[in-house]
């Protein structure tokens, strides 16, 4: 719980991330600018991180992982040209900061959590923020979400050495995956896109450093 001082330094913080390190360097979608400016950042970093909310880098939220910087977050979601129908699965809930951003653009997400711990961590900071178009399971997402569903857009917030098998299959035809692809301490984020074959064309966006996606489909556990 914060006071209402909390609150107002925080706002005047969230509106000078999003003027400064978003929009500054050049995310244009007034949609993501609009949810980055309206979800309380504060509320996913745990209380040792709590006054550096809304500084320019990622941070740690615990077992080794991070939440992501917020550009990234938003260049990621310009990125997926989401629509208001859409379903999307996301792979590496985390703190759950992307997962609020995705909820507030489209019908539903879809995340996956490799560890139990975050996946609740996540869940509550959702709850908090009364966001419930999100479903929530803990497994390794490199092999898709546990039934047949097929999505209009994958988000993939740790690093692969390649797209993931099963997610390819999961992403309807005209879909779009965002995903960082590459080696243990720099990735190109790619926009792949599926065509009526099957193939998916790639587009690079930019270099950038995530954690490893672990599972099958991804990097091993070592
Ligand atoms: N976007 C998140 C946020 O805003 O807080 C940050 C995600 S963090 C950079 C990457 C997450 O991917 C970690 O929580 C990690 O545990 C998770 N992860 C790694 N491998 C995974 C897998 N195979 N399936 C699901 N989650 C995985």
């Amino acid at each position: 719980m914060v006071s209402f001082d909390e609150k107002d330094k925080h706002l005047i913080a969230r509106q000078s991330m999003v003027r400064f390190q978003i929009a500054g360097r050049g995310i244009t979608d007034k949609r993501v600018l609009t949810v980055m400016e309206q979800i309380p950042r504060e509320e996913f970093i745990t209380a040792e991180y709590g006054q550096q909310a809304y500084d320019d880098n990622p941070l740690p939220i615990g077992m080794g992982q991070t939440i992501s910087q917020p550009y990234i977050v938003a260049l990621m979601t310009q990125e997926l040209e989401l629509a208001a129908e859409h379903e999307i699965l996301e792979i590496g809930t985390g703190s759950g900061y992307q997962t609020a951003v995705l909820a507030k653009l489209c019908r539903k997400v879809y995340t996956i959590e490799r560890l139990s711990q975050l996946q609740e961590y996540a869940q509550a900071c959702l709850g908090r923020l009364k966001i419930e178009n999100v479903e929530f399971y803990a497994g390794d997402g490199t092999k898709g979400w546990p039934d047949e569903k097929q999505f209009d857009r994958i988000i993939v917030t740790a690093a692969s050495p390649k797209i993931p098998l099963p997610l390819i299959d999961q992403l309807k035809i005209g879909g779009k995956i965002v995903i960082p692809i590459g080696g243990d301490y720099v990735q190109e984020l790619i926009c792949g896109t599926k065509t009526e074959s099957g193939e998916i064309t790639i587009k690079n966006i930019c270099g950038v450093r995530f954690v490893k996606l672990i599972g099958q489909y991804g990097y091993s556990d070592e």
